[in-house]
């Protein structure tokens, strides 16, 4: 499959190149209405067939990729700094509670907030 590509690639090459050479020759056969739509033809057929080969080429490994894992949001335990999930609300390695709430409003705060940022709480008191 590979080698028939490459050699795909080849010809549309040698095709275009030999449509721009025949255009630009002064043979009397490139003047012509025929002629011009026979190099036209063998000018496009090449591109296409460059374009073709050099596409399925990159297309392949796109198909190939793994998928992709999904993303667990990971942040680290301000306490003990190892890795735990962001909607854990205990570190299960100290046990350090990691989205504490303001006692005054009830929101969810950071373990290492020294005040509420809604209320304006001493959350260290
Ligand atoms: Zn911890
Ligand atoms: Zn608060």
């Amino acid at each position: 499959m590979k080698a028939n590509r490459v050699i795909g690639t080849i010809l549309g090459i040698l095709l275009i190149v030999f449509a721009v050479g025949a255009y630009l020759s002064d043979e009397p056969s490139s003047k012509t209405d025929t002629g011009r739509i026979a190099i036209l033809g063998a000018f496009l057929f090449g591109l296409f067939t460059v374009g073709g080969n050099l596409g399925s080429s990159k297309a392949k490994p796109q198909v190939k990729l793994p998928e992709t894992k999904p993303v667990v949001e990971t942040k680290n335990c301000p306490s003990c700094s190892k890795p735990v999930s962001a909607d854990f609300t205990v570190c299960p390695y100290c046990a350090t509670p990691l989205k504490p709430k303001c006692p005054s409003c009830g929101k969810e705060v950071s373990s290492d907030f020294k005040l509420c940022p809604y209320c304006g709480t001493d959350l260290k008191k």
